[in-house]
């Protein structure tokens, strides 16, 4: 696997072209809230994966994308119950 070096410095030569990042970057700032001396935490954490992977926040459930749990949230389910 000693081409391998090689290989990426031709790459390196060719990359001239600019691309337009279109890609936001990913923002951890957006998950956590600091309040004072708090931190307060915006999303939920996976309990299958433990701290420090987020769940996926969905318009019904919350899902994680290391391991695929989903959490369902609680909805009010349409149904007549009056
Ligand atoms: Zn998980």
């Amino acid at each position: 696997m000693g081409k391998k070096v090689k290989k990426k410095q031709k790459l390196k030569k060719r990359a001239g072209k600019k691309k337009k990042r279109t890609k936001k970057p990913y923002l951890v700032s957006k998950l956590f809230k600091v309040e004072g001396t708090a931190v307060k935490r915006l999303r939920k954490y996976c309990p299958v994966c433990g701290s420090g992977v987020f769940l996926a926040e969905h318009e019904d459930r919350w899902s994680c994308g290391r391991c695929g749990y989903t959490e369902w949230k609680k909805i009010k389910v349409k149904a007549k119950s009056k």
